[in-house]
């Protein structure tokens, strides 16, 4: 049994881990980066729109080299019923602006690519080796137990992931709860650049982020989505554990049923799979945040739970990055003061208030409770369709009054339903 001693050692080579890597190494601190993987990228999974504002912070020139897909100048927003869907399509040159820009991104190129600046960086990487515990000396964490080796460290910083075992084992985090965590299906599909241009309506370089309610998931809680890439999409379901026993359709049928639906299938026709994976999504949001430091310990990422599912949009690893990127700083700090306590490392949860981890999880916590709200996914996607499917028929029949359309459909969705839907959504948005 070897035993190395670092200043650092990162557990998971996921973007919050590599972020924190990074700035580490740039400070002169030995880092060390044990990823479960064979690669950096290998085990993870996004739907997925990177945006680049925490990126740009961490590597200010990043467009120049990392492997972006398109830049995101379309959002579309679409209600499924199963033989049609309401489209909300918003587009305007000021999404090109680089202070709000987004870009889809594919995993598999983009955390190899963060990694690989780490390393430039001095940090070492250790890969397919996974951290089966962390090793506890007077009452603090002082490194990790991976394999045969043991590894020493100052501060061992969790960017595991959802799951985050290792927190859970010393009692940081609790067992996920089903409420609070999404199962997402993804695949992703080749096609041709010049045809995914021409099927979106987006010039070379650029791209739409479309996301999905109704229909693909039998009304259940979730949805689909679906992100240009370069020469491709990817694209996916998503759907809260707590209703994959009430839904009535399966987990692997909903990204079928979604790719079949005549709103996405003429956009994927002729594709190559190249790519299908499965991973879980913390969605609690503020509310499931765990214990965030303590002893000789940190946590980042996913294993904090710093995703926001907004509905019309997704956030996780833009917080991936930041939080990675503080649990570094607050290292570097830790290191000057010599002091890794938990007294020493709340610095960490100061650095994340003042930034927007906090302030945006703040800013939504309601939103997991609106997002719960079965009238989204089951009448409003019908009662569009009535209204729309009402006003735009042409068939001889007498026309039907728009009022009397839309009182029908609010017959349907429950006119007390609809008002405590309106307020909830008032009160969280
Ligand atoms: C279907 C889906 C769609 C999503 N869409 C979007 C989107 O469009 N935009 C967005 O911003 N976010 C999106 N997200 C969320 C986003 O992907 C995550 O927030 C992000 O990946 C978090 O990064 P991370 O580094 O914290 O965790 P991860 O990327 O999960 O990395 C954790 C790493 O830790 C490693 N690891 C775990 N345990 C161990 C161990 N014991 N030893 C060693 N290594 C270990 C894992 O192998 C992994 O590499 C989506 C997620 C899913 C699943």
């Amino acid at each position: 049994m070897s035993e190395e001693k670092f200043d650092a050692i990162v557990v998971g080579g996921g973007l919050a881990g590599s972020a924190a890597a990074y700035t580490l190494a740039r400070a002169g601190l030995e880092t060390a980066v044990v990823e479960r993987g064979t690669a950096c990228g290998a085990k993870n999974v996004t739907g997925g729109r990177l945006y680049a504002h925490s990126l740009s912070r961490l590597i200010p020139d990043f467009a120049e080299s990392a492997p972006l897909e398109r830049r995101i100048v379309k959002e579309r927003i679409l209600l499924m019923t199963e033989s049609g869907a309401t489209t909300v399509e918003y587009g305007d040159e000021k999404l090109k602006a680089s202070a709000g820009a987004s870009y889809s991104v594919l995993r598999a190129k983009l955390d190899p690519w963060l990694a690989e600046r780490a390393e430039e960086a001095g940090a070492m990487y250790v890969t397919g080796i996974r951290v089966d515990k962390l090793l506890q000396r007077k009452g603090r964490v002082c490194g990790v137990i991976a394999g045969e080796d043991v590894l020493c460290a100052d501060v061992v910083l969790l960017a595991d992931g959802v799951h985050s075992l290792l927190a859970q084992r010393l009692g940081m985090k609790k067992a996920l709860a089903p409420q609070q965590v999404a199962v997402g299906v993804k695949e992703v599909i080749g096609l041709d650049e010049k045809t995914v241009s021409e099927r979106f309506g987006v010039a070379p370089g650029e791209g739409v982020a479309c996301l999905a309610a109704g229909y693909p998931t039998g009304g259940a809680v979730g949805g689909g989505f679906l992100y240009t890439n370069r020469a491709g999409v990817s694209l996916g379901t998503v759907v809260t554990l707590h209703h994959i026993d009430e839904a009535e359709v399966k987990v692997p049928d909903m990204i079928e049923r979604f790719k079949a639906h005549p709103a996405i299938a003429p956009l994927i026709a002729g594709g190559e799979l190249l790519e299908y994976a499965a991973h879980l999504v913390p969605e609690g949001g503020y509310a499931m945040m765990p214990e965030l430091f303590w002893n000789g310990v940190l946590v980042a990422g996913d294993a904090a739970g710093f995703v926001i599912n907004m509905g019309y949009s997704f956030r996780g690893m833009d917080f991936a990055i930041e939080s990675g990127r503080l649990a570094a700083e607050t290292v570097i700090r830790a290191k000057r003061q010599n002091d890794f306590s938990a007294a020493g490392l709340s610095v960490y949860r100061r650095l994340l208030e003042h930034s927007f981890v906090m302030r945006d999880l703040r800013h939504y916590q309601n939103m997991p409770a609106l997002m719960n709200t079965r009238q989204i996914y089951n009448e409003l996607p019908a009662a569009a369709a009535e209204i729309l499917g009402g006003l735009f028929r042409v068939d001889g029949s007498e026309p039907k009054k728009a009022s009397k359309l839309a009182l029908s459909a609010l017959r349907s969705v429950g006119p007390a339903e609809l008002a405590k839907l309106g307020m909830k959504a008032w009160g969280t948005l």
